[in-house]
């Protein structure tokens, strides 16, 4: 029997792509769709040419995290053209195909390998530097696909998206284990949503009254502090949120032997950026907190 004709085809395809870097998570919320935007939007803001695969069948969040929902798929003579959000970065999800954003997909998994199949055959990228691909939550068929598909054309591995808490830990252990099982190098793993960081200028205060009423003091509060104390109204405070006295993602790499990429606290900047689909690098919205910890571990 010879060569998978599917396989021959995919591996023609990603021979024009440097670099493929697959995101994964244990749970859905921990920020792994994020994180892959972000990513996305820094390395082409590093003049890469990047493209960005949503493979998330049931849940594609990526055309609004890049501001492109309602946008269409065309056709070339040299397959299926992504959207462009610049120049250099090209993005690719299920989303531009639903003709309504609220209908649900309920797809069983031949139906969805088939079409991440289709995604990596059909797809014309170009040139690429890097193929980021963002993966549903968990470790299902769609996993065992893409990484089977990719495989075949060598893939430079995963970096694995969690928060802080044991309960989502337990699901990154899983999938670090998956990436054993199929022989996919673990990049590393990224703890989001490690603690509160907000301005102190961000803050809603209030007051107390001896009523038990809680009154609004935010006013004078940040008048005392502009008039008193400007320099702290660029003062960050940052509040643990979820309980990580386990050690959190840090320690569990330790205990896997897997690297530790670092942490991206929970920042509201960033929830903004993230809805309105920038990049939290640009200029004129620069996430003062989360943008600089996204950088150092895109850097590593
Ligand atoms: P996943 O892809 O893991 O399901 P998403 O990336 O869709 O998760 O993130 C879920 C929600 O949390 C989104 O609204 C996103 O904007 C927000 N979010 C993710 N990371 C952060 C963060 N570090 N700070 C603030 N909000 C965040």
């Amino acid at each position: 029997k010879g060569p998978d004709p599917d396989l021959v085809t995919i591996a023609e395809r990603m021979a024009t792509v440097k670099h493929k870097i697959l995101v994964l998570s244990g749970k859905g919320g921990v920020g792994k769709s994020t994180f892959s935007a972000q990513l996305s939007f820094a390395l082409a803001a590093m003049d890469f040419q990047v493209g960005l695969l949503d493979i998330d069948i049931c849940g594609p969040s990526i055309p609004k995290m890049l501001a492109l929902e309602g946008q269409e798929i065309h056709q070339s003579n040299l397959g299926w053209s992504p959207v462009y959000v610049e120049s250099n970065l090209g993005v690719m999800s299920i989303g531009f195909m639903l003709p309504n954003p609220d209908d649900a997909v309920i797809w069983r998994g031949p139906r969805k390998n088939g079409l991440i199949k289709q995604f990596l055959k059909d797809v014309y990228w170009g040139e690429l530097d890097f193929l980021v691909v963002d993966a549903p939550p968990g470790t299902s068929d769609e996993h065992i696909s893409i990484v089977q598909f990719l495989q075949a054309t060598g893939i430079d591995g995963a970096i694995i998206v969690t928060t802080p808490q044991e309960v989502s830990l337990i699901d990154v252990r899983k999938e670090v284990s998956f990436c054993k099982k199929v022989g996919l190098n673990v990049l590393g793993v990224v703890e989001n949503m490690s603690g509160l960081c907000q301005s102190l200028s961000d803050f809603k205060y209030v007051k107390m009254a001896e009523n038990g009423e809680q009154q609004d003091a935010t006013e004078s509060i940040l008048s005392i502090m502009k008039e008193k104390a400007p320099e702290l109204l660029n003062v960050f405070a940052f509040s643990e949120v979820f309980d990580s006295s386990a050690g959190g993602a840090g320690r569990m790499c330790r205990e896997m032997g897997v690297p530790f990429l670092g942490k991206i606290p929970l920042d509201p900047q960033l929830c903004r950026a993230a809805e309105e689909g920038r990049s939290c690098f640009a200029d004129d919205n620069k996430c003062q907190v989360s943008a600089p910890a996204l950088k150092l571990i895109i850097d590593k």
